[in-house]
């Protein structure tokens, strides 16, 4: 619980029951009021859904607490209104909340994320549906059609019931319910003078058919006289044929499932039979969900067992990787009265776990192939995601690969997968290359790649932060070795079928090694122990110098990492790569027979600049900053 849902009664008001609301709760009353829905009709659905989240959550406690359900077992949602007066009741005979649970449910946001996320909306422009769609305001959407809203509310196995209400602005209060309702949760909502058509029977039917015909518990219209007409079907959604459900059933679904506004990319609906029985009804959001990357990474799929719901916390009924999946897993093989505890590491949970992901991966192999344009927004949204997939050592690694795209250097924006690499290497070509970077265009524009581009080599170019990982853990992909254009050791002209003439090889060989032994010892002796070698470079085109690491070091970005978490004590000094075409290089080389501080200098800032491209830091920098002022001196005078 965060420290804000701790909060107790406001001494400083007059009525003793009042509280304030918490902040982030008041920035988004003041977004919902100001209607940033168009669509106001769902704030019936968000209640309903709430209703049978409600019951949902009794019929689990139930199972090891059956006096819970105590003259009153049939759990359903019953809505009546009263257009005369504009008001509008729906209730459930569900968990109900205690008065803490009043407080902190309706009071605070209690999901993690949210300031940030309410900062993010309030910046957008009034009207972004999408945007606070996609966050689900749930309970609060009452006050897009109501001006006041009280909600009376009993736990299951509590005797006393309490009363919250509110007008929407700053404040609301809670007291003890003088009469008595029984177990469940009333919410009460005083229209809107403008919003009182929400109080008529037809308009209440209509919404429940359009949004809330899913929910697996009955929603009764209860007329005056006291008689009640179901409007829904009130049976699990998922255990229906595939056949009988509408496109809008599913998204309606997905809505009421994953809390969220938008549409489903995919939907995957499917009963395995086999060595183990479940049925699964699974969604892709088709936009990132706003808490995806927030530390305690949360599965979101709900847990049935034979239509009873379990739990939606801590039970990974599908990989860390796949978090982004909504929807529901219904196993029929798990005992019902099994505790959530017990759940991690069940046998059966792990299997079904493996059979959805290998589901999923299959799916989305296939999405890939046949519609590579909507693969795209998929991949943008999730590839980081599913990418933190490839650090583990997962038995389906190739396949996950396999739904895996990239940029690469040739492919022009467009998203290539590995196999593809692999179909237009060169015919030489031994490894799969790739940079790592912060983004394309510096990537590209990078002196590590310069020698790739100019020999058609292709380079797979990794922007996402997981990407310093996975290549790490990762070594090959379909008998294909992974290596990073940073590391020495490759002959460009060789992987790309360069062949120089034979006799001349060896000698050309020697003879530029001895023609640039001064150049390599001047290099080495004005940087000292800042370098582990210094080459010549076998890549470099446009550029002067660059940095790379030997064959048997620790990736750079992946050592930088591991220094600014402390983990290991301090870099390593890298190999400097120099180019003996350029104008730059020459000049020095020109000058080494007589070498000034000059020419020292030229040396240090070569390597500094050589640092600043790879992201290492300049040890020295009060030096840099003087040797570059002499330097721009000289420019602006010579
Ligand atoms: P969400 O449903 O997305 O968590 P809401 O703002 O709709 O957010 O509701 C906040 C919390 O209040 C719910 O998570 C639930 O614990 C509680 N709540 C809301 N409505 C009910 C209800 N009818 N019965 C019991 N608890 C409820």
């Amino acid at each position: 619980m965060p420290a804000s849902a701790k909060k107790k009664v406001d001494n400083s008001a007059t009525n003793a029951g009042m509280h304030h609301f918490d902040a982030e709760v008041g920035k988004l009353l003041q977004l919902v009021i100001h209607s940033l829905y168009e669509n106001k009709d769902i704030f019936l659905r968000e209640l309903i859904s709430n209703a049978s989240d409600a019951c949902d959550k009794l019929r689990y406690e139930a199972i090891t607490d059956n006096t819970l359900l105590k003259g009153d077992r049939e759990l359903k949602i019953q809505i009546r209104s009263n257009p005369d007066k504009g008001t509008l009741t729906i209730t459930d005979n569900g968990i109900g909340m205690s008065e803490e649970e009043l407080i902190k449910n309706l009071g605070t946001i209690a999901r993690s994320g949210t300031q940030a996320y309410l900062e993010k909306l309030g910046k957008q422009s009034k009207g972004d549906v999408n945007l606070i769609g996609q966050f689900g305001v749930g309970f609060y959407s009452a006050f897009m059609v109501a001006d006041k809203v009280r909600v009376t509310s009993r736990r299951a196995g509590e005797e006393q019931g309490h009363v919250w209400e509110s007008d929407g602005k700053q404040s609301y209060t809670v007291e003890k319910d003088k009469e008595n309702h029984p177990r469940g949760t009333t919410v009460e909502l005083f229209l809107r003078e403008d919003e009182k058509e929400y109080a008529d029977k037809h308009q209440i039917t209509h919404i429940v058919k359009t949004y809330s015909d899913h929910v697996a518990f009955p929603i009764e219209y209860v007329g005056e006289d006291n008689k009640a007409e179901v409007l829904n079907r009130a049976s699990a959604l998922w255990m229906r044929p595939k056949s009988d459900i509408t496109e809008e059933q599913y998204n309606e679904f997905y809505r009421h499932v994953a809390h969220a506004g938008d549409t489903p990319w995919l939907t995957l609906h499917n009963k395995a039979e086999g060595t183990v029985e479940y049925t699964n009804l699974l969604f892709v959001p088709s936009k990132r969900p706003f808490d995806l990357f927030h530390p305690d990474r949360m599965c979101r799929v709900k847990l049935y067992v034979k239509r009873v719901f379990i739990t939606d916390e801590q039970v990974q009924v599908i990989p860390a990787y796949m978090r982004f999946l909504r929807g529901v897993i219904d196993s029929e093989d798990l005992p019902l009265n099994i505790s959530r505890e017990t759940l991690q590491n069940n046998a059966i949970v792990q299997k079904i776990r493996s059979a959805v992901s290998n589901r999923v991966l299959s799916e989305l192999k296939k999405k890939a192939k046949d519609d590579p344009e909507a693969f795209k927004t998929f991949w943008e949204n999730f590839g980081p995601v599913m990418k933190e997939g490839l650090c583990d050592q997962l038995e389906n690694r190739d396949a996950l690969l396999d739904v895996c795209r990239f940029q690469t250097s040739l492919s022009d924006g467009k998203l290539v997968s590995l196999e593809e690499y692999i179909a237009r290497m060169k015919p030489d070509q031994e490894f799969i290359f790739y940079a790592l970077g912060d983004n394309n265009e510096a990537l590209m524009q990078s002196p590590q790649i310069e020698g790739f581009i100019k020999r058609g080599i292709e380079v797979v170019l990794l922007t996402d932060t997981v990407d310093d990982f996975w290549v790490n853990v990762l070594n090959e992909f379909k008998g294909k070795t992974l290596r990073s254009v940073s590391r020495a050791g490759v002959d460009l002209d060789k992987q790309a079928g360069i062949k120089p003439e034979i006799k001349k090889e060896k000698a050309e060989k020697d003879e530029v090694k001895a023609e640039h032994e001064k150049l390599i010892a001047f290099f080495k002796e004005t940087l000292g122990e800042n370098v582990q070698d210094v080459r010549i470079s076998g890549k470099l085109e446009g550029s002067p110098v660059c940095l790379v690491v030997p064959e048997w070091a620790m990736d750079i970005r992946m050592e930088q990492f591991l220094v600014e978490n402390n983990q290991v004590p301090k870099r390593t000094a890298k190999v400097l790569e120099i180019n003996p075409k350029h104008a730059i290089i020459q000049s020095i080389d020109k000058q080494l027979a007589n070498p000034s501080d000059k020419l020292k200098d030229t040396v240090l800032l070569l390597f500094a600049q050589a640092n600043i491209l790879e992201g290492e830091p300049i040890t020295d920098v009060t030096g840099f900053s003087r040797r570059m002022n002499a330097l721009l001196e000289r420019a602006l005078n010579g």
